[in-house]
């Protein structure tokens, strides 16, 4: 039935297919019987396969068992899901937090339940498809933003006036560029045209900021912000996701937020190893997993710069490597694949036509050389690449 659109997929150079990886996540995975160097993991602090998160997940399923039986408004709601969303609020500074089974789920649900016929949502250009999901479900009116302008925003809030709520929607760190929401300047313009504030921090949540506190802290702006958003399957290790506000909100949320009521509540286990999580976050660990990190993203800057792959934000664990067409970007990714490195291209409709990449993601737990491997694996491959046109 779909013979001819795979057909197409194929000859275009987009046919996704899965891998099958045969270890746990950590800087290198195996897949087929090798040693790869893994640069595809959002596990930016590598506490995915941490003791302590695997211990608070083992002793919950001791003590709670597997499935969490129900949605968090019949019998699913244990006190570790409560419990994480006080810390997580604690930790924020925040009145109160909400879980959700995924990031997804959140964005989707969050958006759609708080945007209503009437209001109007201002949404980045790059924003992350779970985000113009949420926008598509809600019944507000949406307008789309180029990435990161703040005059084109301002421009964009002073035509559309709107009877409703206006909210401004952007992730902090772009999953795709790496590069920083200017959130400065967006506050600004939402203290200015009366516009609250939801801001995606999957990227930057556990690295970026105080104590991994996230963009809005690295800038100081928490209380300017309605509604902070952020995963707990990235630097967190874990899985799910979070929202915190405003208890109001969030008691909104419960009543409203559609992928919180009608689908069964995060395993036990999840949120006991998320609380284990933020707990080495906060403290010492998390502090020398984030100079880890910061060493490693610079050597890995540092190389890809001298190879005239510049960036806007230096400063943060996602690089993308631009090679245009989506045929160059799977070359060059099988090559280094070749080499032991794991990077597989990211083509449409993940980004933009003509911008196929491969995307380096730089953990804590890389070391210094690996970050040399990848540099001179990807001249090598770069320059076969060339030789090959
Ligand atoms: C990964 C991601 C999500 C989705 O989070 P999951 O927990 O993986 O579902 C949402 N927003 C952004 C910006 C992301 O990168």
């Amino acid at each position: 039935m779909f013979e001819e659109s795979l057909a197409r997929l194929k000859a275009e150079g987009l046919y996704r297919t899965l891998w099958r990886v045969d270890s746990p996540q950590g800087p290198r995975i195996r897949i087929g019987g090798r040693d790869l160097i893994c640069l595809a993991s959002n596990d930016y602090l590598g506490l995915a396969g941490h003791p302590a998160l695997k211990a608070a997940a083992s002793r919950a399923v001791t003590e709670w068992g597997t499935g969490s039986g129900a949605s968090r408004l019949l019998s699913g709601s244990s006190r570790l899901h409560a419990e994480l969303e006080e810390e997580i609020a604690d930790f924020l500074g925040c009145e109160a937090a909400l879980l959700f089974n995924s990031g997804y789920a959140a964005n989707t649900g969050v958006l759609s339940a708080l945007a209503q016929r009437g209001d109007r949502i201002f949404s980045d250009a790059l924003n992350h498809a779970s985000i113009i999901d949420g926008c598509r479900l809600s019944q507000s009116e949406i307008t789309v933003y180029k990435h990161s302008d703040v005059n084109d925003l301002e421009n964009k809030l002073k035509v559309n006036i709107c009877s409703g709520v206006r909210w401004i929607v952007t992730e902090s760190v772009f999953s795709m560029d790496g590069d920083v929401a200017p959130l400065p300047g967006i506050v600004e313009l939402a203290g200015r045209y009366d516009a609250h504030l939801y801001l995606d921090e999957a990227h930057a949540m556990g690295w970026m900021g105080r104590k991994g506190r996230g963009a809005a802290s690295h800038f100081g702006l928490e209380d300017r912000i309605t509604l902070r958003m952020g995963t707990l399957g990235k630097a967190f290790g874990s899985f799910g996701a979070y929202v915190a506000g405003g208890r109001e909100l969030i008691e909104m949320l419960i009543n409203r937020a559609r992928p919180l009521i009608y689908s069964t509540a995060l395993p036990p286990a999840v949120p006991a190893a998320s609380s284990a999580a933020l707990a080495l976050i906060r403290g010492e660990e998390g502090e020398r997993l984030r100079v880890s990190l910061d060493r490693n993203l610079s050597a890995l800057a540092e190389g890809l710069e001298s190879m005239g792959f510049l960036r806007v934000s230096r400063e943060t664990p996602v690089f993308p490597v631009i090679l245009g067409s989506a045929k160059k970007a799977v070359q060059v990714a099988e090559d280094l694949l070749e080499q032991g490195i794991f990077a597989p291209a990211i083509r449409p409709p993940t980004v933009p036509e003509g911008t196929s990449r491969l995307r380096f993601s730089v953990m804590a737990t890389h070391t210094p050389e690996e970050m040399e491997r990848v540099v001179s694996g990807l001249r090598k491959a770069l320059n076969r690449a060339e030789g090959d046109r």
